[in-house]
This record gives structure tokens, sequence and C-alpha cells, in this order.
């Protein structure tokens, strides 16, 4: 028997395990507790399980895909407190999707071009015009590690102008970094690469502070680099039902 009780029981068991592995990770780099938030990864399941999640004190969601996620949100209006919950885009993200977007992300982390940086301004403000946002939208840099951008992510070298890019646009601010190691690459030293580029935004961008960075399987090693925002799924909601939409072929197309 498979009931919506057991699937909050498996959810609420694996959430008190992931947030104990984060708590041990801070304690053993030394950090505080609070200093890097969980974000549970809700791509590929259900708005039930996002109110189950909320229901434990989650208020913070990730997704990987637009339109999953914008039906996601709607199906949820009525039901969560929606000026409670902040929703990130965490994947890949086409210019044509950047109007419908921002009508629900409060955050992108995946933001890797200039084409992209001036879509999602004018996105930002004519959502703002049309009632659909009152807020400016937070900028997360995707660096790419090793200069595969097919895989998404600027370059380490085109980090800097990109920022400047996004801390000149009105209804964009400038939030931070984030990357995923490159495939097969060892995270502590993939993670201790991006705290150093991460450091060197900071100097030019105090107000950049955010680090997004880990995942189930390496979270350890993000935390011990500098990580504020650890982006898990697999640990909190189990297998998606495809191996990783890293790989999809959405991840390919670019524009
Ligand atoms: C799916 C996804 C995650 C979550 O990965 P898990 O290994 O399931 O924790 C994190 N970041 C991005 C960008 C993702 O697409």
């Amino acid at each position: 028997m498979n009931t919506s009780h057991d699937r909050a029981a498996g959810i609420s068991s694996a959430l008190s395990s992931v947030r104990e592995r984060l708590a041990a990770a801070c304690a053993a780099a030394h950090r505080d507790n609070d200093a890097v938030t969980l974000l549970p990864v809700t791509k590929f399941f259900p708005a039930s399980d996002v109110e189950i999640l909320y229901g434990l004190g989650c208020r913070e969601f990730g997704e990987s895909r637009e339109q999953e996620a914008s039906g996601k949100v709607d199906e949820l209006a009525g039901t969560l407190d929606s000026a409670d919950v902040r929703w990130h885009m965490i994947g890949h993200l086409q210019r044509n999707k950047a109007k419908s977007v921002v009508r629900w992300a409060s955050s992108i982390h995946s933001v890797d071009s200039a084409r992209l940086v001036n879509a999602l301004q004018t996105a930002v403000a004519r959502a703002v015009d049309d009632g659909f946002r009152s807020s400016a939208l937070d900028v997360i840099l995707q660096v790419s590690l090793d200069g595969d951008v097919h895989r998404g992510g600027v370059e380490r070298d085109d980090v800097s102008e990109l920022a400047d890019l996004v801390a000149g646009a009105d209804n964009l601010r400038l939030s931070g970094l984030m990357a995923v190691p490159p495939l097969g690459a060892d995270p502590d030293a993939a993670f201790a690469d991006l705290q150093e580029i991460h450091d060197a935004l900071v100097q030019q961008h105090p107000g950049a502070t955010e680090l997004s960075a880990g995942m189930t399987g390496d979270l350890e090693a993000a935390v011990r680099h500098g990580s504020t925002c650890v982006r898990v799924g697999t640990a909190i909601l189990g297998s998606r039902p495809i191996t990783s939409p890293l790989q999809s072929p959405d991840h390919t197309s670019h524009n």
C-alpha cells in the first residue's frame, strides 16, 4: 500500500536525515548551521510533495524546468501562502522562457549569458508593470569550471563582465555564483576552485555573497568550500524517473 500518509512519513524522515547531514557538515567545517541554506529540489515530483515539504517547514524550493515549475506554482497558488515561499530556478534557461520564469521565480541560479541577462531585465520590468511581481530578481551566475559550456555556465574569464552587466540592471540583483562540478571531477578540487572564483567576484561586488554549490552526492565538500546553499533533490524525494536533467537535451541547446 502506498498512501499519501506513507509518502509524507518517508519525506519527513529523509528530510530529517538531510538536515542532520548538513548540520554535521557545517560542524565539521566549523561553520554556523544557518550559514548554509538547504534548498529542496522538487523537479520531477508532484505539487503534493511540495505541500508535504511546506508542512515540514520548507519555504524555498528549487526547480529546473520552466514549464513544469510554472504549472506546479499555479497548482499550489491556492494552497501555500505564496508570500511566504521562494521558488528558485536552478536549471538551464532559454531566453524565450524569460517572460514566463519571472512570474514565479525569486531567484535564478543558472544565468550564463549577456543575452539571457538582457532578456530577464526586460521581462522583470514588464512583469512589474503588469502586476505579476513586485521585487527585483535575484541573479546567480553559473560558472563552468571546465570550460565545457555545453553543460551550462559562463567561462570563468567572462564572469566579471557578466557580473557588471547584472549589477547595472535596475530589476536584477547580483546575488552570487553557482557551479556543478565537471563530470568525474573530484568535488573538493572543483569546489575549492569555485570558491576562489567566488572570492574574486565578492571583491568586485561585495553583495554577491551567495555560493550555490553542492547536491545530494557532494554537499559535504561544498560546505567545506564556502557553499551558502545546497540544492538537494534525490536524498529528500528519492530517485527521479530519468537519470539526470543535467544531461537532458534541454541542457545542450543554447540560444
Ligand atoms: C537536479 C539538480 C540538483 C539536485 O540534484 P540531486 O543530486 O538530486 O540532489 C541540483 N542542482 C541542479 C542544477 C539540478 O538540476
